[in-house]
């Protein structure tokens, strides 16, 4: 074990066997725990594949490792478990010592300062003997749709199942992609982890369409490192089992524009159900509804046409882009008794969108509590 303290041997990951024996070269970094039979002397990682790496996969410059000590300072402290280091920047050190399979780095989906990605992944790796699905035939699955969309994704084999990856020549927004993503799987039938209260299923790389300030989202293992828990190498599947034949296929493999990404979801959104809508509350059954005093007039422009019928934006509508010319939406004095008592009028949206009474109250954002106040909002909203 060199000069690594007994007590750490049974902090290796499961899946290691035997003592490990630390090549002379990695002396430099001795306290560090390599996978032997694994790793590339740093003298074989060509400069040219760190920068490679760096420019097709690194989103930002804060990562985490998936081994137990990276610095120096980790060791001392004895921490246990992934590391995380979002304070570090990501050094070409970093991802020499990840080639060579010295630790294994895990990279962010997200620029937080574009709301952009590089790349998209899906990450499937369920048990078929669980769930009755085989993790790498939907991914090839997914893949064979990805292809006749006109797209080149990139196979990488993992313990169970494997990584798709979507590289993209330029920053693509993590909306577009997780669009793309979301409906392809929706459109195959294949359940996303954790949408849909799904507990298996393939999951989306990036979570997230946009990040808080000072949030990471979630990270994905780097290619073409090591597997830490089962000590192993996974490689893209369409390239020969070595480093260099793998940054040759990268190298070559055809990246999605964003302007592909954006005419493959032109006029799509995230699945109906997976939208977060506004709360609307059940209209309960009293005998007043707390709709009635829902006043459409409070969250629309000022109206145009006569006091009696008069045309403004439709909220629901304005919110999905559309109702540019601002009339779609059409407001009358209502015929309910109640409703007119308080000149609460009635509306309808005559749009292509034919947005519903609840899509309308949702784009308002208005909720049951929100009651008018005073007789005197009641009487300046009347019409006169
Ligand atoms: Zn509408």
């Amino acid at each position: 074990m060199g000069s690594v303290p007994p007590e750490l041997s049974t902090d290796i990951q499961e899946g290691a066997e035997g003592p490990e024996q630390i090549p002379p070269e990695l002396a430099d970094v001795h306290k560090y725990i390599p996978a032997p039979e694994l790793i590339y002397n740093r003298a074989d990682i060509v400069s040219i594949w760190v920068s490679e790496f760096d420019m097709w996969f690194v989103n930002r410059r804060e990562f985490y490792v998936q081994n137990f000590y990276v610095t120096q300072a980790d060791y001392e402290k004895r921490s246990a478990g992934y590391v995380r280091i979002e304070k570090a920047t990501l050094s070409r050190e970093h991802i020499i010592r990840h080639l060579c399979g010295i630790h294994t780095i895990g990279l962010y989906a997200i620029n937080p300062e574009t709301n952009s990605c590089k790349w998209f992944a899906l990450d499937a790796d369920y048990n078929k003997k669980e769930t009755g699905r085989d993790a790498k035939a939907d991914l090839q699955a997914v893949a064979q749709e990805m292809k006749l969309d006109g797209l080149w994704p990139a196979f990488e084999n993992s313990h169970r199942g494997g990584h798709l990856w979507l590289l993209c020549d330029q920053p693509v927004p993590a909306r577009v992609g997780r669009i793309y993503l979301y409906n392809l799987l929706d459109r195959l039938c294949i359940p996303i982890r954790g949408a849909r209260k799904n507990s298996e299923g393939i999951e989306i790389f990036p979570k997230q369409e946009t990040l808080d300030p000072e949030k990471f989202g979630n990270g994905l293992r780097a290619p073409l490192g090591i597997h830490r828990k089962v000590k192993r190498r996974y490689w893209f599947q369409d390239a020969d089992p070595n480093i260099e034949a793998q940054f040759k296929y990268l190298r070559a493999l055809p990246r999605a524009t964003r302007e592909e990404m954006e005419a493959l979801t032109e006029g799509m959104d995230m699945p109906d159900d997976l939208i977060s809508k506004p709360f609307v509350p059940p209209l309960y059954t009293g005998s007043i509804s707390p709709f009635e005093q829902f006043d459409i007039r409070e969250f629309t422009p000022p109206p145009r046409g006569s006091k009696t019928n008069y045309m403004t934006r439709c909220p629901s509508c304005a919110k999905a882009g559309r109702d540019k010319r601002g009339d779609n939406l059409h407001v009358s004095p209502s015929k309910d008794p109640k409703k007119s008592m308080f000149g609460i009028p009635d509306f309808y949206c005559h749009g292509a969108m034919k947005c519903t009474f609840s899509d309308i109250v949702s784009a308002c954002g208005w909720r049951p509590t929100h009651r008018i106040q005073t007789n005197q909002q009641q009487e300046a909203l009347k019409f006169k």
